[in-house]
């Protein structure tokens, strides 16, 4: 570690400990030529990859659009909001244990799809030969929007929920 004062790249640790939690490891320096003292944090860089739509946007990963759009997709099915946030949460730290700078919205749709066959087969088998034809989540959830929105016999057209909200990743 360089020296902040003077540029020399020999500098002493003096002293290691970490925090409480052991996730900061901090160290006491002493350059070697100028003798100034100073300190460095060291902690684990683990960040949430920027997700790449087919069409080359980057974006940030939106826990709530996503898990508003698995809402969506498990309409009027037997599955709790508490199982859907925790397949959300699951595939946040799928996303985050990749490592990856970007990832592209394909593999976030793949893990989507992985989560809803386990939480319910129905709306799985619903959405997955849908989903097939649409390699982007954004379409996905396009398609989950419509075919949700497409009126049923002898009823009013639904709704569509939560409207803009639903959107994977946004615009
Ligand atoms: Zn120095």
């Amino acid at each position: 570690m360089k020296c902040p004062f003077c540029g020399d790249p020999n500098t002493q640790v003096t002293d290691t400990r970490e925090n409480e939690d052991g996730d900061v490891v901090r160290r006491r320096r002493r350059c070697v030529k100028c003798d100034k003292r100073f300190t460095t944090y060291e902690r684990i860089d683990l960040k949430m990859p920027h997700i790449v739509k087919r069409n080359g946007n980057r974006t940030e990963f939106d826990h709530d659009k996503l898990a508003g759009s698995m809402k969506l997709a498990l309409r009027k099915r037997p599955v709790t909001m508490e199982a859907i946030e925790a397949a959300v949460d699951r595939i946040e730290g799928r996303l985050l244990s990749m490592g990856e700078q970007e990832v592209p919205s394909e593999k976030v749709g793949e893990l989507v799809m992985k989560e809803l066959k386990q939480l319910d087969k129905v709306a799985y088998i619903r959405f997955a030969s849908v989903y097939r034809n649409f390699a982007d989540v954004d379409e996905f959830s396009e398609v989950i929007r419509e075919v949700q929105a497409r009126p049923k016999r002898g009823r009013p057209p639904a709704q569509p929920a939560a409207d803009s909200e639903n959107d994977l990743f946004g615009n």
